[in-house]
């Protein structure tokens, strides 16, 4: 690992003023779970990291009493899962969080560093391949061993975001505080990530180098909200998801009367399936109408051989969340 400075802020604005001059050689560190791999691999060599760990105020989750909820980005995954409001209030996201990694990485990994971090492709986590995301000229997952591979939105390359959080919270409508030296911008969920054809093929967000996101806004959910998260991985101890599913869904009786259905593990961004909420809106909450959101969520889904068995495995995940809320 190339040596670097360590910068211990005590407040936000003196974090934020260390990364005022962009520049790829600065970075923010939270729990270094993700960055300090990358930068053994050589992946990203940082001159200096601006450590948020010290920054006051960042580590709280709090509700309103209408509901809404606003969530620190140094929060510690594991924090989020146990947290009785979330547990209570939201549970998309508690389940969602109690299912990243292992219990050692919960407890480290933060909320922000978690939407934050990058893909796992192991073309783009080599060192030794110039992929696409690193300068080159191609997605070698195309052509090459692409069974964790996207099957929606790829193209040219074809990463999948790796976060469980990510799917919960665009289904929940989150929004998040972007904060720079000069002032700060609320981003919606939604449109933070990127997809690799819309933007730089480098990135996976719309964060700039010289921004920390400091906060996630959910706002209350609308009364009657049933919500779960359904992810299916490779190892059952810890993994991140093969495909997953996150299910936020209002009922009027025997009806469907509105719902949100994000996958994760299947696209470059988790991936907002609007012909399964079409489906699904104002049908009978039933297994045929299930069956329908399933066909829904993978319209347009393309796998290229290895990975050919996610379209599937999100139909039966789509099926299994709504069930669950029988
Ligand atoms: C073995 C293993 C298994 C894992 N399994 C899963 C899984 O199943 N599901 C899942 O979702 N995740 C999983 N993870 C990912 C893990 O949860 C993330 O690595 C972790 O959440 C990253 O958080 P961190 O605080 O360590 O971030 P860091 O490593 O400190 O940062 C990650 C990236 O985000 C940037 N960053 C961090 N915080 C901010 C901020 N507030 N503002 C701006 N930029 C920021 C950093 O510059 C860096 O680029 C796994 C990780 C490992 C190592």
């Amino acid at each position: 690992m190339k040596s670097f400075t360590l910068f211990n802020p005590k407040s936000l604005g003196d974090a934020v003023g260390a990364l005022a001059a962009p520049t790829s050689s600065v970075k923010v560190l939270a729990g270094g779970q993700d960055l300090l791999t990358e930068m053994k691999e050589h992946l990203v060599e940082p001159d200096k990291l601006v450590n948020l760990k010290g920054v006051p105020g960042l580590d709280r989750i709090e509700f309103t009493a209408a509901g809404a909820c606003t969530i620190g980005a140094l929060v510690t995954v594991g924090a989020l899962e146990e947290h009785a409001g979330v547990r209570e209030r939201l549970r998309v996201l508690a389940e969602a969080a109690g299912s990243v990694g292992s219990p050692q990485i919960r407890s480290v990994g933060t909320v922000g560093g978690n939407l934050c971090q990058r893909p796992r492709c192991w073309y783009y986590r080599s060192e030794h391949a110039k992929c696409l995301k690193k300068g080159g000229d191609e997605c070698f997952s195309f052509s090459g061993q692409n069974k964790y591979n996207a099957i929606l939105g790829g193209g040219p390359s074809y990463i999948v975001h790796p976060s469980d959080l990510a799917p919960a919270l665009v289904a929940l409508g989150a929004t998040v505080t972007l904060k720079c030296s000069t002032g700060e911008r609320q981003v919606a969920l939604e449109r933070f990530f990127t997809l690799p054809g819309e933007g730089d093929i480098r990135r996976e967000t719309v964060l700039r180098d010289d921004e920390v996101l400091t906060h996630v806004h959910v706002p209350a959910p609308a009364a009657g909200m049933q919500s779960t998260y359904v992810k299916f991985r490779e190892r059952g101890s810890y993994d991140f998801a093969l495909a997953s599913v996150a299910l936020a869904l209002w009922r009027d009786g025997a009806r469907v009367k509105e719902a949100r259905v994000v996958l994760g593990g299947v696209a470059p961004i988790p991936w907002r399936a609007k012909a399964a909420e079409a489906a699904l809106a104002g049908a009978a909450f039933e297994a045929a109408t299930f069956a329908r959101a399933a066909d829904g969520a993978v319209q347009g889904a393309e796998g290229f051989g290895q990975n050919d068995y996610k379209i599937p495995l999100t139909k039966g995940l789509v099926q299994r969340a709504l069930q669950s809320c029988g």
